[in-house]
């Protein structure tokens, strides 16, 4: 089954034929302007 990963943040998606798209995913929800956690002061 297809699944289309992407950021619950931004919506980007994960670089097609990445070998490890979950740890891709999660690294950069992380990292991700979006995120509410990661806020700049
Ligand atoms: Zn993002």
């Amino acid at each position: 089954m297809a699944e289309t990963r992407k950021c619950q943040y931004c919506g980007i998606t994960v670089p097609i034929g990445h070998q490890r798209p979950k740890t891709w995913l999660e690294k950069h929800e992380k990292n991700c302007a979006r995120n509410p956690n990661n806020k700049e002061e």
